[in-house]
């Protein structure tokens, strides 16, 4: 059994990301930037007014002051006006700013009079215009090779003008459940079997991450279905196997991977729930074997499939764990064990209290955190002590 920075250190080391490819930046939510991008267009892209109101030389305003308006000048091509001192230009929010003019008189601060207006207040340079470059300028940068491609960060590729980015790769992945008293949803129960409901979850959880879920597929525990099952799905990044990866009569999954020439890097790993964890490599496909409990799915998912997945997908380094936050603990904790334990909790208004039964089976208890406390073999924490947790939702 190794350990669970052991584990994560070697599936980080075994597996690549995946060759980049260019995509539309309307597919490229959750992905990550393959290189740096830069900026091509300014933000703003030319000085313009802030508001609706009067384009003026800020000298030529006092209160009481009257100015000729000599034109208007809404948001859209420039109608290349110039302002001098006792004129204004009519401008609407978004308007290029007119030649000559260094301030936007409000709208609300002036009183109309015919081709006039009477200015009722001083004006400050600057005021009311958005300077060309004054949030981006031309050439920064705008993101970095593997940072995570947000929806801010899709309107402002948007904004450069750009149609497609070059992004890391897609990860195809399969699910195969195994296990002879599990029953698809929908089937009627038999006294002893219980629904299949792990495939659903890791779906779902592939899906948060951005792998695209090819096949998911149920395999009674037997030779035969497991090993047609692996067969068929070999062709996609990452097989991933839930339930039969212990060590009872009915799990099959270690000697059906061995049998179909399977490199096994990792079995068990130190970390509660999910000892019975496997990775290995059958050709270029990466398999997981996770444990059969849903909770043990759910913890070494996120503890070693989804670092994986990103890196595959082209995520840095810094994108790979989990986002984590302070938090005050509400109760007592103690880990009588030898081996990491992730307890799940709720984490509200910066406290985190524990929920549910902390057993691998409590799905419930699962559907109600939306965290994880890791406390280290032994480890105890006192009530109120501000703890570092991972947040899981
Ligand atoms: P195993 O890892 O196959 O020994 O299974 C451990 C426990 O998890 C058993 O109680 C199984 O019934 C349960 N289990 C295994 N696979 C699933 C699944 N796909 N959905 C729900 N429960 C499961
Ligand atoms: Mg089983």
């Amino acid at each position: 059994m190794i350990s669970e920075e052991e584990a994560r250190a070697k599936i980080l080391e075994m597996v690549r990301p995946l060759p980049a490819r260019s995509s539309s930046i309307l597919h490229v939510l959750d992905c990550f930037a393959a290189e740096d991008y830069f900026a091509r267009v300014p933000l703003p892209n030319f000085d313009n007014s802030a508001m609706d109101g009067y384009a003026v030389v800020a000298n030529s305003c006092a209160p009481g002051k009257r100015l000729r308006v000599i034109g208007e000048q809404p948001a859209g091509l420039d109608r290349q006006l110039r302002v001098a001192s006792a004129e204004a230009v009519r401008v609407f929010t978004g308007a290029p700013l007119p030649a000559g003019a260094d301030a936007v008189v409000m709208q609300e601060d002036v009183v109309r009079d015919g081709t006039e207006i009477i200015v009722n207040l001083d004006v400050d340079v600057g005021e009311f215009v958005r300077k060309r470059g004054c949030d981006l300028g031309e050439g920064q940068k705008i993101l970095a090779a593997g940072e995570r491609i947000r929806p801010a960060v899709l309107a402002l590729l948007a904004s450069q003008g750009f149609v497609d980015v070059p992004v890391g790769g897609e990860v195809n992945a399969a699910v195969i459940s195994t296990g002879d008293e599990l029953v698809n949803p929908g089937e009627p129960l038999q006294p002893g079997q219980i629904y299949e409901s792990n495939s659903t979850l890791l779906r779902a959880l592939l899906q948060t991450c951005g792998a695209h879920v090819r096949s998911a597929q149920h395999c009674r525990d037997d030779q035969d279905c497991l090993t047609e099952a692996l067969k068929r799905n070999v062709i996609h990044h990452v097989v991933i196997i839930t339930g039969g990866v212990s060590v009872g009569e009915h799990d099959l999954v270690q000697s059906v991977l061995r049998s179909l020439g399977a490199k096994i890097d990792i079995w068990r790993v130190a970390i509660k729930p999910g000892k019975p964890f496997l990775f290995g490599q059958i050709g270029d496909c990466v398999v997981f074997g996770l444990p059969g409990n849903p909770v043990s799915a759910y913890v070494t998912f996120l503890q070693f499939v989804r670092p994986a997945i990103l890196k595959m997908m082209g995520a840095s380094k810094s994108e790979l764990e989990l986002p984590k936050t302070l938090a005050r603990l509400t109760v007592d904790l103690r880990n009588e064990g030898g081996r990491p334990h992730y307890i799940r909790g709720r984490l509200e208004n910066g406290e985190f209290t524990p929920v549910g039964r902390q057993e691998s089976h409590a799905l419930f208890g699962l559907s109600q955190s939306n965290a994880l406390l890791r406390l280290a073999a032994g480890e105890s924490r006192k009530r109120n002590a501000i703890v570092d947790v991972e947040i899981s939702d």
